[in-house]
């Protein structure tokens, strides 16, 4: 480690700036945000700097930089900026802060600056400086976007109100382990009571016995949160958020290995993947299953492939789950038709070939009777069959029969979104065989209709893998 990070206190410090282009003004931008007294040195300024110093935020002083003086330019600043990019001003700058022991940065020189900024994450007064010391800038701004999104929206409401509640708390929790489990709580439960602030103002110490009464009963809540079609970076925020907090978490057989590894460590693991033909009990006891951790006031996430409401029976959990009064809430996630659309090239509704999209699953035996296959043998729409593998042969013939054309472009999208996703064209006829040909196993979605045939032209996820395009060799 060579740089120390530390936060300092510019306000109403004097801060010289030099140049006033695009990476000035975001300088600036950030010392204005501090009240810091800024003064801008350059030859001429952008409507930004101008804005600012009609607002009598900054003081702009126009001159030629090659002909500067900086010994010469009044009382010396606390910290100065160089941005101008003109390796006579940023030489004389460094030289003159050493001399003077001025911080100084000199922006893209880091053998010209004697303190370095950070990228910042800014929910003040929560603040997080990401530093490659001067190595990558680049990459502290991709590491800042991760925590931007990895980090709740509310935190600076809650860090706002714990600062003001410092002194209460201290007053009130005297001893400082159960001030330090107060504060633990208080940070780590979701559903945390943020007062307003005038009624935080006017009675205070009531509003602390709320909180503290409030964190004392706090009770458990379940998470129907949808982990995507398998590929991790499908994961939404929220998802990823909620399994990073929970205290159990109840998934399916679905939910591949890279996905549970972002799952809080310490989280208990309960796999109640279920396999076909015993789902009655099985789910009965997921229910109850999920009742029973809740209730013992713990955070749950029922983690579920693709999206927990589409063949997902996450109708049935939150019944059961009102049905105990058990607070719940619902992450959608992206459901196997999106991802495996996106990831083999097919645009569902292309408007050369579909008015509609369908999402079907070919899994219920019962309903295979009941369907209204002459509605789904129309043309100019797509069908998306979840579950399908199985009665492949019952949907290809029944299709046919009701009118639909033999040779409708199909695809079967096996794995799709994962790094093993195969992809599988052919036509509507060939669909039970090109499965058994190919061998093609579960989880697998098969869509049928025109748009089927994009996944030979634009399948740009596993293109150069030779499975792409196997086709029934007959
Ligand atoms: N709730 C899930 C669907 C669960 S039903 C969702 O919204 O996606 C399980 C079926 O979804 C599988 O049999 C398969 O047809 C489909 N499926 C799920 N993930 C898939 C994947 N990665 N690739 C292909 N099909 C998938």
């Amino acid at each position: 480690m060579n740089y120390l990070p530390i936060n300092i206190k510019l306000k109403n410090k004097t801060v010289w700036v030099f140049g006033a282009g695009e990476v000035a003004t975001r300088k600036i931008s950030a010392l204005i945000k501090v009240k810091a007294r800024i003064h801008c040195f350059a030859k001429d300024f952008n409507d930004a700097i101008s804005t600012w110093e009609a607002a009598g935020k900054l003081s702009t002083h126009q001159m030629d930089l090659e002909d500067i003086d900086i010994s010469n330019l009044g009382k010396k600043p606390q910290l100065m900026v160089s941005a101008t990019g003109n390796p006579i001003v940023s030489k004389q700058a460094y030289e003159f802060a050493e001399q003077h022991n001025i911080l100084l940065n000199t922006v893209d020189e880091p053998d010209l600056c004697n303190y370095l900024t950070p990228a910042i994450v800014d929910r003040s007064p929560l603040l997080i400086a990401i530093s490659t010391e001067g190595s990558s800038p680049v990459l502290a701004r991709l590491l800042k976007q991760k925590i931007e999104k990895l980090l709740p929206f509310g935190l600076q409401k809650i860090v706002k109100q714990a600062k003001s509640l410092r002194p209460l708390i201290k007053k009130k929790i005297k001893q400082s382990q159960a001030r330090r489990a107060f504060w633990e709580q208080y940070f780590d439960h979701d559903n945390q009571l943020i007062l307003d602030e005038t009624q935080f103002e006017e009675n205070s110490t009531q509003a602390v016995n709320q909180l503290i009464r409030h964190n004392q009963t706090t009770k458990g809540k379940v998470y129907l949160v949808g982990a995507g079609p398998g590929n991790p970076e499908l994961l939404t925020i929220k998802a990823l958020q909620v399994m990073q907090k929970a205290d159990v978490v109840l998934h399916d057989q679905l939910i591949p290995q890279p996905i549970i590894d972002l799952i809080r460590k310490d989280a208990q693991m309960i796999d109640v993947g279920k396999s076909a033909g015993n789902h009655k009990t099985k789910q009965a006891n997921i229910n109850q299953l999920l009742v029973e951790w809740a209730n013992k006031g713990l955070r749950v996430c029922r983690l579920k492939g693709g999206d927990p409401f589409v063949f997902g029976r996450g109708g049935e959990e939150i019944q059961t789950l009102n049905e105990h009064g058990i607070d719940f809430e619902i992450v959608p996630g992206i459901t196997a038709a999106i991802g495996c659309a996106a990831y083999s090239g097919i645009p569902l509704t292309h408007r050369d070939h579909a008015q509609s999209v369908t999402f079907l699953t070919g899994h219920c035996q019962s309903s295979q009777d009941t369907i209204d296959w002459q509605f789904y043998a129309k043309d100019k729409q797509t069908l998306v069959v979840y579950m399908g593998l199985i009665k492949s042969p019952v949907l290809q013939e029944r299709l046919i029969t009701h009118g639909k054309n033999p040779e409708e472009p199909i695809a079967i999208i096996e794995n799709g979104t994962a790094e093993n996703q195969r992809v599988v064209t052919g036509q509507l006829s060939h669909l039970s065989e090109l499965i058994q040909e190919h061998d093609v196993q579960s989880p697998a979605l098969i869509v049928i209709g025109e748009v089927a045939q994009y996944a030979e032209q634009f399948n740009w996820y596993n293109k150069n893998e030779a499975i792409t395009k196997l086709k029934l060799s007959a």
